[in-house]
């Protein structure tokens, strides 16, 4: 820290992503991106022509694809916010929405660690709501919070997911409250609840590009909304930086919602590698819980979570361990590839036995 940074971020304990290391190559199982490329469209979408256009300012209200985000989920391009990653829509939100003096936000005690540090950022109250001893979010804990409330579902790192009729529940409990829900994973068998959008004007769903379209490194997420929500949202995006998406991620964004069908196709497989996974761990000994995300979260009474990490590292294999309390025994592994899968199992099978954890 120099002497110069100001005072109030002298304590803020930042994100820490998951690693991207450039040392050797890995099989990469532990930041949930895709294991798959972007689908063709996207690929000819970044063409010569497109690159030489980089020297013009991309287009501020991202017309084009609001327009096809619009289309696709029934909604109005004024209902639809988009930018650099969702991250940096949880980050004006957090910003347009929770205010230290009026009220402050709640969200599960175990969940996307972004959420604390954008809390701590802004000053903001957090009220973190335990999980249940089962690692699901309780649905009846977020009634009348009289808070915001931030909720990822399916949640992070857990994978577990509420209904949309729960989520309902919560949405009309709280009128007076933004009710955000992190729709990071709802393309992996989650019930999303972007059509409640229609008849809610506290309800705010968050998506992103990162995961279930293959486009993590484009950086692009977006927000379905009430109108009001949205230029609340587009306030706080023109106050800070107009184009933050730039030329050509705003083409594969275009591009991909033509194809949706390639990637939601991408999506079944990933669903079908979950449930190997799920079941060749389960035989292991493994207590695996029930995602409807492109990741699992499992703990062995074998060997400890640190310890199995460090192994899979050891191995070539990377995948995500959080040293939090309650969730250290457990690490959380992307769905890959069946072949990344089978590559996984195989080590951590190999991994029991060299540790003497399979005996
Ligand atoms: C990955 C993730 C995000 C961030 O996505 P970007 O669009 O890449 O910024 C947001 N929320 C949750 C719960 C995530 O897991």
């Amino acid at each position: 820290m120099s002497r110069f940074l100001a005072e109030r971020y002298a304590s803020l304990e930042a994100y820490t992503p998951g690693e991207q290391p450039t040392d050797m190559k890995y099989i990469k199982l532990n930041t949930n991106e895709s294991p798959f490329p972007p689908s063709p469209a996207v690929i000819r979408a970044i063409s010569e022509e497109s690159v030489r256009a980089l020297r013009l300012y991309p287009d501020p209200e991202c017309g084009a694809l609001k327009a096809a985000l619009a289309e696709h989920f029934g909604f109005e391009k004024r209902n639809i916010f988009v930018s650099n990653g969702s991250d940096d829509i949880l980050n004006f939100s957090f910003m347009a929405f929770c205010d230290g003096k009026k009220c402050g936000v709640a969200f599960p005690e175990i969940s996307y660690g972004f959420y604390q540090v954008y809390a701590d950022l802004y000053g903001v109250d957090a009220k973190k709501i335990p999980l249940a001893s089962d690692f699901s979010v309780r649905a009846e804990d977020y009634l009348n919070v009289g808070r915001t409330v931030v909720i990822a579902n399916p949640n992070a790192p857990t994978g577990i997911a509420l209904s949309k009729n729960e989520i309902e529940r919560i949405v009309a409990s709280n009128p007076d409250h933004i009710v955000l829900i992190d729709e990071a994973y709802v393309d992996f068998g989650a019930e999303s609840a972007v059509e409640l959008v229609h008849k809610y004007d506290n309800l705010l769903v968050v998506r992103t590009y990162s995961k279930s379209y293959s486009l993590a490194g484009g950086r692009l997420g977006f927000a379905i909304g009430s109108e009001a929500l949205i230029d609340d949202l587009n306030r706080i995006k023109y106050s800070t930086n107009p184009y933050n998406v730039n030329r050509l991620t705003l083409l594969a964004g275009v591009a991909a919602m033509e194809e949706h069908d390639y990637y939601m196709n991408h999506c079944r497989t990933i669903e079908a590698n979950r449930a190997y996974t799920t079941d060749a761990l389960t035989a292991l000994g493994f207590e695996v819980l029930p995602s409807r995300a492109n990741f699992v979260f499992a703990r062995s009474p074998r060997i400890g979570g640190e310890q199995l990490y460090l192994e899979l590292k050891r191995r070539g294999i990377l995948v995500r361990h959080f040293k939090t309390e309650s969730i250290r025994e457990f690490n959380r592994i992307t769905i890959g590839t069946l072949d990344e899968m089978k590559s996984l199992v195989a080590a951590v099978e190999e991994i029991l036995t060299a540790t003497g954890a399979n005996d």
